[in-house]
């Protein structure tokens, strides 16, 4: 061990590290409804390899859902989501199904999306949700190896090796055999992040990860998630932590009402905010 690609400082593939900078997404224009509910309203967003985005903004203002769409699991009306190639595409070298030509995914939510472009866009990321989702009959290991053995066809023992080095890096590795009820809500959250890290994702999306923990177990699930940004993962973190988005992220979004009021790199923004929107935002949660 020690010279794998799991090896410190070298936890990213080489596909995903000789890209770092270069656009993994890019999202045009969009648009959704839901009924007489119009919350995305031209939404603009590009997500770099290797970046942290931050997107904040008050309660209803579209933030989960721009998260949601990112992986397919909220459908737009409208604007294009465009993907670059995949690391698979890239490491076997061919244009594959999903993109016969080998150019880039591009997802036209005006037209009709096939499933197997949604499944596309979805593979090249996984997400942690607000709660953790575990399942409560299964072993910690067991939830961490489900999604790599069941749907990515992982060889049990290879998925097993893989899980036992993630949880030993967010500090559960004794927590192995435990079951969900026997981890504080912190630990399940970290064992969450893992679960979502050991599908090797390109991308790491996190919907509010610390709103639903006592405020004390906020620090460890937020300094897992430091961490991976250090490491060079690419991130999209929905979050009310400020200070967090402050810190961590290369470029932050305020959203108001479905539209992106304000970005930019967030000393700038929390230091100087350009609207006005965006100071009241910042002033009362800070
Ligand atoms: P935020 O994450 O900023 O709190 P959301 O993206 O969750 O905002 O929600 C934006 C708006 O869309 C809210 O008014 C919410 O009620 C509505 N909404 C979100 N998801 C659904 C859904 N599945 N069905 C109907 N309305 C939804």
């Amino acid at each position: 061990t020690g010279a794998g690609p799991e090896g410190p400082g070298d936890v990213l593939e080489p596909e995903d590290r000789a890209r770092r900078g270069t656009p993994l997404l890019t999202v045009r224009g969009l648009h959704k409804t839901f009924g007489d509910n119009h919350v995305l309203r031209g939404i603009d967003l590009e997500v770099r390899r290797g970046s942290v985005t931050a997107l904040i903004g008050p309660s209803g203002s579209g933030k989960t859902t721009v998260l949601r769409s990112l992986n397919g699991l909220a459908m737009p009306d409208a604007g294009t989501i465009t993907a670059a190639p995949s690391r698979r595409q890239v490491r076997r070298g061919v244009p594959d199904a999903e993109s016969p030509a080998g150019e880039p995914l591009t997802l036209d939510f005006s037209r009709k999306i096939t499933k197997q472009q949604r499944f596309a866009l979805r593979d090249r990321s996984a997400m942690v949700f607000q709660q953790h989702n575990l399942f409560p009959h299964r072993t910690v290991l067991q939830n961490v190896i489900e999604g790599p053995v069941q749907v990515q066809r992982v060889p049990r023992a290879e998925a097993t090796w893989r899980a036992t080095e993630l949880l030993e890096r967010v500090g559960l590795a004794e927590k192995r055999d435990a079951y969900p009820h026997e981890l504080s809500g912190g630990q399940q959250q970290r064992v969450g992040i893992v679960r979502a890290l050991a599908l090797r994702p390109e991308l790491l999306l996190f919907d509010e990860p610390t709103s639903a923990l006592d405020p004390e177990l906020v620090g460890e699930v937020l300094a897992v998630m430091k961490e991976l940004a250090d490491e060079g993962w690419t991130m999209v973190v929905v979050t009310h932590e400020l200070q967090f988005a402050r810190a961590v992220a290369d470029e932050v979004l305020f959203l108001d009402g479905g539209v992106v009021v304000e970005r930019g790199n967030p000393e700038r923004m929390f230091r100087e905010p350009r609207r006005e929107r965006t100071r009241q935002f910042l002033h009362r949660l800070l």
